[in-house]
């Protein structure tokens, strides 16, 4: 059966696309919880360190056992195994910025967030690992309604949307 992993910076509209594609959804962060995939803290930044093998080997195994269409949402899908179609949301920094200052995030983590969505970091990882499968959309200015159409498209059509359209990395200048 077909699995979609739909990733992107924290804030960029991951739950909010998955939740409204038709298919079993599965949020990894729960899963790394429930599951006890969470390996620590880092002090520093304030993460959990999840463990992806652990987690692939849980989405190999759902996707081993799944007749139906499977969606994965989370930021650190795309490091992980199993996935036939992986999406990249992307918005530009100034829109995240304000829904990121809605989150509880210390002004460091969403500074980090933010150079993380103009350098295109999830993309790039997302490239590395699914050099053949990623599509990248910039959902900047598009209703929740349009982006889900944008990915059926991908999902059930087989559109592309190859990386590389979108750069934000001017916002890094100012
Ligand atoms: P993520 O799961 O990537 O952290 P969320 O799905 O929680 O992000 O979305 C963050 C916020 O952005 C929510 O308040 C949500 O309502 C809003 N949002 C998400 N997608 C869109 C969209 N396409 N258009 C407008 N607002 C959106
Ligand atoms: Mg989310």
């Amino acid at each position: 059966m077909t699995s979609v992993f739909i990733t992107g910076t924290p804030g960029v509209g991951k739950t909010t696309l998955a939740s409204r594609l038709n298919g079993r959804l599965i949020k990894i962060n729960d899963v790394a919880i429930s599951h006890g995939f969470v390996m620590g803290v880092d002090e520093k930044k304030g993460y959990k360190v999840i463990d992806t093998e652990k987690l692939s080997a849980y989405i190999c195994g759902v996707c081993e056992k799944s007749d139906e269409l499977m969606i994965f949402e989370g930021h650190l899908t795309h490091l992980c195994d199993g996935a036939d179609i992986v999406i990249v949301l992307r918005i530009s920094p100034e829109v995240l910025e304000k829904r990121l200052l809605m989150r509880n995030y210390s002004p460091s983590k969403i500074r980090e967030n933010l150079e993380a969505e103009a350098m295109g970091i999830c993309t790039a990882e997302s490239l590395e690992k699914y050099p053949d499968r990623t599509h990248e959309i910039d959902i900047t200015g598009l209703t929740v309604d349009e982006t889900a159409k944008i990915a059926e498209n991908i999902i059930h059509n087989g559109e592309c949307y190859p990386p590389g359209e979108v750069d934000f990395m001017e916002w890094l200048l100012k």
